[in-house]
């Protein structure tokens, strides 16, 4: 095994979007820099599996939303990356049972939309609620709030609305040719990083920094620290002296929401559903999927399941999420439509030890947090990843900003 370099100028823990780019942006700057990475792998939540079907199923993150304001967006337009920019509309709907019809579809559709009017609103009023308690009364309600659960991957009746409302957006959500993480990965193949090498504990009592790791310990002057809050809360790595208490408390005001996916490869031959089309798909309660048809405009199909149910059923094991995203694709098109399915394979991120769920919400009260988190501690420890970034949190395009935005902040103190 090669030895950790010594004293670099700057250490990154984690080689996610925004660990990846802060290193980028620091080595353009001229700083020596270490990317301490505990899996085996580069992009962290954005991450392309290449291997289950035979087109690439991004497991964490895969859509660049807000197109029109996202940098990755133009990166990808720049560098000539053939961009799928079609839009999703819900085709079907199912609530407890029943099928819905067209009309009822477009009725819900426009519930949807005013749904999120009225979270922005109540977001930005003086006194902040929940989700929940902005919602327009409906007989909608009950099946579109599970949309809002989708998005912040927490029900709606734990997550602040002024949180929500602070969310910088545009409409357009793009996939990239060859997926989100080969993206990534891609656009920074010229960082270098150490693998299977999680950062244990980070001593910041001193003049600069000292990293250890189960490797070696390093010293440097700056660590930038982008880690999920589910692994800064749980702890994965000690700090000394111990966080301060704001820190801490902004922690737990930013727990991980949980969003699982299924991914379905169809026979090519099958045709009932294509590229644009989806299936909302709720039976009682919680218990809600969505499904979207032709990923890359191929027999690829994504199911989304969120928040408590997606935790209930991730608890249940392997095939759990599977079988109920099964159930609504049977509804839908019949029973023989197991004929036409080649493979499936679902995620569960709440069991990733290195993320400990999907992304981070903000509870009620605890919008105002995400800024906290992000402040750094002593000139010594820079906090970047999605949960920094209040107008693009739990996005990939939001962690990449945060990377950069320390990288800024480094290099004003260093230069
Ligand atoms: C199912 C799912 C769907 C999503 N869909 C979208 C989407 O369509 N579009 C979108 O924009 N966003 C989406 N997201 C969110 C997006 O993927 C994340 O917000 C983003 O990737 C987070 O990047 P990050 O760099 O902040 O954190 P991470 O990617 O978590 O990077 C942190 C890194 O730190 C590493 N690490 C952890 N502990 C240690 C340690 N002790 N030492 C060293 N390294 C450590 C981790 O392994 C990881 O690589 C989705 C996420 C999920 C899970």
């Amino acid at each position: 095994m090669k030895r950790l370099p010594t004293n670099p100028d700057v250490i990154v823990v984690g080689a996610g979007a925004a660990g990846l780019s802060a290193a980028k942006a620091l080595q353009g700057r001229g700083f020596e820099v270490l990317v301490l990475e505990a899996d085996d792998h580069v992009g962290g939540r954005c991450i392309t599996d290449t291997s289950t079907f035979s087109t690439p199923f991004d497991r964490g993150g895969s859509w660049m939303h807000c197109a029109p304001i996202n940098p990755l967006a133009r990166l990808a337009e720049q560098a000539g990356d053939k961009l799928h920019k079609a839009p999703w509309d819900v085709t079907w709907a199912y609530a407890d049972g029943q099928s819905l019809t067209e009309a009822e579809v477009a009725e819900y559709s426009l519930y949807q939309d005013q749904m999120w009017d009225e979270i922005n609103k109540a977001g930005q009023g003086q006194k902040d609620v929940t989700v929940e308690a902005a919602l327009p009364a409906s007989r909608w309600k009950d099946t579109a709030k599970q949309w809002t659960t989708q998005m912040h991957a927490a029900d709606a009746d734990v997550t602040s609305a002024a949180d929500v409302s602070r969310f910088e957006d545009a409409e357009g959500d793009w996939l990239v040719e060859g997926g989100l993480g080969a993206f990534i990965k891609r656009h920074h193949g010229d960082v270098a990083v150490r693998l299977n090498c999680p950062v244990t504990r980070i001593d910041y009592s001193g003049a600069g920094v000292l990293v250890e790791t189960h490797q070696g310990t390093v010293s440097a002057g700056h660590v930038v620290v982008t880690v999920s809050t589910g692994v800064l809360a749980a702890e994965n790595i000690q700090f000394h002296p111990a966080l301060p208490a704001a820190k801490r408390s902004a922690l737990e005001q930013l727990p991980m929401g949980l969003l699982n996916k299924v991914g379905f490869e169809f026979d090519p031959a099958w045709a009932a559903a294509h590229q644009g089309q989806l299936l909302d798909y709720g039976t009682g309660g919680d218990e809600f999927c969505t499904i979207l048809f032709g990923f890359y405009e191929t027999p690829l199909a994504v199911g989304f399941l969120a928040g408590r149910f997606a935790d209930q059923v991730e608890a249940e094991g392997e095939g759990a999420a599977s079988d109920y995203c099964l159930g609504a694709l049977r509804d839908l098109f019949g029973a023989d439509i197991d004929k036409s399915i080649r493979i499936s394979s679902e995620t569960a991120w709440r069991g990733c030890q290195h993320a400990l769920g999907s992304y981070s919400y903000a509870l009620p009260h605890g919008a105002g947090a995400r800024e906290v988190l992000g402040q750094s501690i002593d000139e010594k420890i820079f906090f970047a990843g999605e949960a920094t970034i209040p107008s693009a949190y739990a996005t990939v395009h939001g962690a990449y900003q945060s990377g950069l935005k320390v990288a800024a902040d480094i290099a004003a103190i260093a230069g």
